[in-house]
């Protein structure tokens, strides 16, 4: 399994999300940057591995906000993909981008390629983490900086402490890989970060 990180800037400078593309029996899509913009970056990216965005199967959405879902409806005029997203947000995200979530997940639901659901609410009420392989993809639940792991700032999320108890729920999982939304990826001991934020929250 390959996972490939997109990186979506807003005026081609300042960093605004990112997605993932994960290349494995199938090709799937996590996130989709926050304008048509970032919809041309996830293009470009597939087209360096020699991919059309025909290819993605699947594109799974962590949560409803707008630098998440910003570029689905531009893939979706071009893709042939279902969306899948935790059924306490696919109201939000069909709102909001006007497409239909086709797959609405559970906790520890299992997708293709053998990417588990974890159910994360807190940043918002229906926020989701994925483990694909060795990785946690963990959406918004935590953000990288130079000094480690964080939490979420408190201005973007919905509910505070349901997001530190989820941060805490993450302990229960072992990956190696911490790839985050905003802020740097950990490329390994991705566990060891968590628990060391863990401590510092206590
Ligand atoms: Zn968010």
């Amino acid at each position: 399994m390959l996972i490939h990180t997109v990186n979506h800037k807003l005026f081609g400078l300042i960093d605004v999300s990112k997605s993932f593309i994960i290349e494995d029996s199938e090709v799937i899509l996590v996130d989709t940057g926050i304008n048509s913009s970032s919809a041309n970056n996830i293009i470009n990216v597939l087209a360096r591995r020699e991919y059309s965005l025909l290819v993605v199967t699947l594109c799974i959405l962590t949560h409803s906000h707008r630098d998440h879902v910003g570029g689905l409806a531009s893939l979706k005029k071009l893709g042939n993909f279902q969306v899948a997203a935790h059924e306490a947000e696919a109201d939000d995200i069909e709102k909001s981008t006007g497409i239909e979530v086709d797959l609405k997940l559970r906790d520890g639901d299992i997708l293709p390629c053998g990417i588990k659901v974890i159910y994360l609410p807190g940043h918002t009420l229906g926020s989701i983490a994925l483990l694909a392989g060795n990785t946690l993809i963990a959406g918004d639940a935590l953000r990288g900086s130079k000094k480690g792991l964080k939490p979420s700032p408190s201005l973007y999320t919905k509910d505070k402490d349901a997001a530190y108890d989820s941060i805490h729920h993450l302990t229960m999982y072992d990956f190696d890989k911490l790839f985050v939304s905003h802020g740097e990826n950990i490329e390994s001991n991705g566990k060891e970060a968590l628990k060391k934020l863990i401590e510092s929250l206590n």
